[in-house]
């Protein structure tokens, strides 16, 4: 049997018959730049969200960079990131001017732990930006805590988090403003690049409106220097259509998420994803970990199962960072994760023997390591 790790095809397939009226109903519009479409799909999703704003926009990193900028911070200013996260989360950070500042992850959730937040905070310190990483909410009570105590705003990154959500609330809708992304193979994925901002901020989403349109309210009078990151409104109009699955897909997640979780109980030396009782995970990435996860990714390969490793180099690790001259042991868990995690195949088209199989194959290989 083959199990890819990510099947998009199939999300066009079921859909098939909606998402061709959608694209016809964008091009005989005649409206190809924001528009009526944009505006449709940034209210449904403020909707799903429970939010007052949302924003369209190219993609996720221009999201996030966008609503920094928004807030006026750039040169000189430290915001505290993540040391585990894709580098987009950091980019944003670069890219508006500012210092990304790292903070470790708790060892079990994987996602940044409130506990070691103070201790990052300067007087430059004028942002928390955190990610729900693999589709699994951030513990967000006590980092809003902190945020509030040393008057710091807190951004969201939930590139993998839609429709995850926290102590019943949605992630996107809990912080200053979240910055989004609509890659492909995200939850809820558009069939291109697209991202949105979302918030409840008036004057940010004033500012971000703007500064997403070359700085301009009114065509050719431009208040600011602003950027060109819109979003399509043939996405917006693709997404509309996936955003009425998106319940229905993330359920499916879900209950691939329970199977492996009882399936793979007692694989050796295997840990799963700990999920803690406030969270409801949108399950974006089935995260495992293994002290010899490149022998056992290897060997699931020639099984013919495919895996990813979410991420493989940290970011303070990286090319990009070299600037940073991070030594390795730096941030131990960001380095110990990249060594260790390994992402199973999970989606809303994977059928029950696929999971069952990946399951016996997971089975089998620990067993032999
Ligand atoms: C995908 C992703 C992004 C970037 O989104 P793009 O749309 O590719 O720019 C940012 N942060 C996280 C955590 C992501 O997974």
């Amino acid at each position: 049997m083959k199990v890819p790790f990510l099947d998009l095809h199939s999300t066009y397939a079921e859909l098939r018959g909606e998402l061709t009226a959608a694209f016809e109903r964008v091009m005989e519009s005649g409206w190809y730049i924001l528009g009526e479409e944009v505006t449709a799909f940034e209210r449904e999703y403020a909707e799903y969200l429970g939010c007052k704003y949302c924003l369209g926009v190219g993609n996720g990193l221009e999201a996030l960079h966008l609503v920094l900028r928004a807030y006026g911070i750039g040169s000189g200013d430290e915001v505290i990131v993540p040391s585990n996260t894709y580098i987009a989360t950091w980019l944003a950070v670069s890219q508006a001017g500012g210092l990304p500042v790292p903070v470790e992850p708790d060892a079990r959730t994987f996602n940044i732990d409130p506990a070691l937040i103070e201790a990052a905070i300067t007087p430059k310190t004028k942002a928390i930006l955190v990610v729900h990483l693999y589709g699994q909410s951030v513990d967000m009570d006590p980092i809003l805590e902190i945020a509030r105590t040393h008057r710091l705003r807190v951004i969201e990154d939930t590139a993998q988090s839609h429709g995850a959500t926290y102590k019943g609330k949605q992630t996107g809708a809990m912080g200053n403003a979240a910055g989004c992304s609509f890659y492909p193979g995200k939850n809820l994925g558009a069939y291109g690049d697209a991202g949105c901002v979302t918030t409840n901020d008036d004057e940010l989403a004033d500012r971000v409106k703007v500064l997403r349109n070359y700085g301009s309210r009114v065509k050719y009078y431009n208040e600011v220097k602003g950027y060109n990151p819109r979003l399509d409104p043939m996405q917006a109009g693709l997404l509309r259509v996936r955003l009425t699955r998106n319940d229905e897909w993330n359920a499916r997640r879900r209950r691939i998420a329970a199977t492996y979780h009882a399936g793979l109980a007692g694989a050796k030396s295997l840990t799963l994803p700990h999920v803690p009782e406030w969270t409801d995970p949108a399950w974006h990435l089935f995260v495992v970990t293994h002290p010899q996860r490149d022998v056992l990714q290897r060997k699931l390969a020639d099984e013919g199962i495919g895996t990813l490793i979410h991420y493989p180099v940290p970011p303070h690790l990286s090319g990009a960072y070299a600037e940073f001259n991070s030594h390795k042991g730096r941030y131990p868990l960001a380095e110990r994760m990249a060594e260790t995690v390994l992402s199973l195949p999970i989606g809303p088209h994977m059928a029950d023997d696929a999971v069952e199989y990946v399951m016996d194959r997971v089975h089998k290989a620990c067993a032999e390591l």
